[in-house]
């Protein structure tokens, strides 16, 4: 079977590659050069745009920053006819209003859009065990799944379009806020004289632990390591989406505000495509103290 991969980014580029390794040619697209090439070299055949990755395809993929560019790109897809394509499936992580508004103009082509975001970072891209949260029709789980088998491990049939990209956003709304959190506290935690592993063990076996402290502490604070991960760029973009979805439900949003404001911070240091645990600098500068 042939499919369409549009974005061969962090994610987009090993998910391309479990889908070569589990028998499914694959027609590829990004605007780097640098990831095109490491597509084809793992066996992936090149398109000039995305929508020639969209030609004589069933099912086009797509794994791309933010809702405007996906927009741009749905659009490109469905400008002209594509005989035989039948789903559009979104990795990337976008609100579900603006998932609902694709499915909405795909319908108008007689093409089903289906949000599908994931969870379980790079590596859970590059070893095939990202979990999946689809939104879309029963039908359309049923044909992608197959599809979705050899991305993921878990796969989630959460609802009706916007619904995959709903629980994305709260999971990642939750994340971004105790990144904040953990930052803050383990810079105090150094202030009054407690080393990582210290906090590290304790608070990973207490009530305060979480996602942040009992992966992100040994993977990238410890070691000193803010390169890779999932970047401060991309988390603000997310802690944005649940920011506005609330606003326009008139539903005050304080935590998700704060962090939000940590994570700009974070930008204008120059921290954007840094792992999120870059905030834990902003402190430590401010502070004077390393996390150690
Ligand atoms: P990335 O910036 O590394 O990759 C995005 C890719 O899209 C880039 O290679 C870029 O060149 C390409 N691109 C941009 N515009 C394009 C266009 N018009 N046509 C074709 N290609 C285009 O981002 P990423 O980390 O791979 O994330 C992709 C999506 O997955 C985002 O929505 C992100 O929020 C989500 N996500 C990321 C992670 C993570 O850990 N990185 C985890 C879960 C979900």
């Amino acid at each position: 079977m042939k499919l369409g991969m549009i974005g061969l980014g962090a994610m987009g580029l090993p998910i391309c590659r479990r889908l070569l390794l589990n028998g499914y040619e694959v027609k590829a697209f990004d605007l780097v050069e640098k990831a095109v090439q490491e597509a084809r070299t793992s066996g992936a055949e090149i398109c000039e745009s995305a929508a020639a990755a969209a030609e004589g395809v069933e099912m086009v993929f797509c794994s791309l920053p933010n809702a405007a560019i996906v927009s741009g790109v749905l659009k490109e897809v469905l400008a002209e006819e594509k005989p035989g394509l039948a789903y559009f499936i979104d990795l990337s992580s976008i609100s579900p209003d603006c998932a609902r508004n694709h499915a909405r103009i795909a319908a108008g082509h007689g093409i089903e859009y289906m949000d599908c975001p994931v969870s379980g970072g790079v590596g859970g891209a590059s070893q095939g065990t990202l979990t999946v949260m689809a939104g879309g029709s029963d039908e359309g789980f049923a044909a992608v799944l197959p599809v979705l088998r050899s991305i993921g491990k878990k796969i989630h049939h959460v609802g009706k379009t916007g619904a995959g990209s709903g629980i994305k956003m709260i999971n990642n709304y939750l994340l971004g806020c105790n990144m904040a959190a953990v930052a803050e506290a383990l810079v105090l935690g150094a202030k009054i004289g407690l080393d990582i592993d210290t906090m590290y063990e304790i608070i990973g076996s207490s009530s305060g632990r979480s996602f942040i402290i009992e992966n992100k502490i040994p993977n990238f604070i410890k070691k000193r390591n803010f390169e890779g991960g999932f970047a401060v760029d991309l988390e603000h973009k997310d802690l944005g989406l649940a920011v506005d979805t609330a606003k326009q439900l008139k539903m005050p949003i304080p935590m998700g505000s704060t962090a939000i404001q940590m994570f700009e911070t974070a930008r204008a240091k120059g921290y954007g495509r840094q792992d999120i645990t870059a905030l834990l600098k902003i402190w430590e500068e401010l502070m004077d103290v390393e996390v150690k």
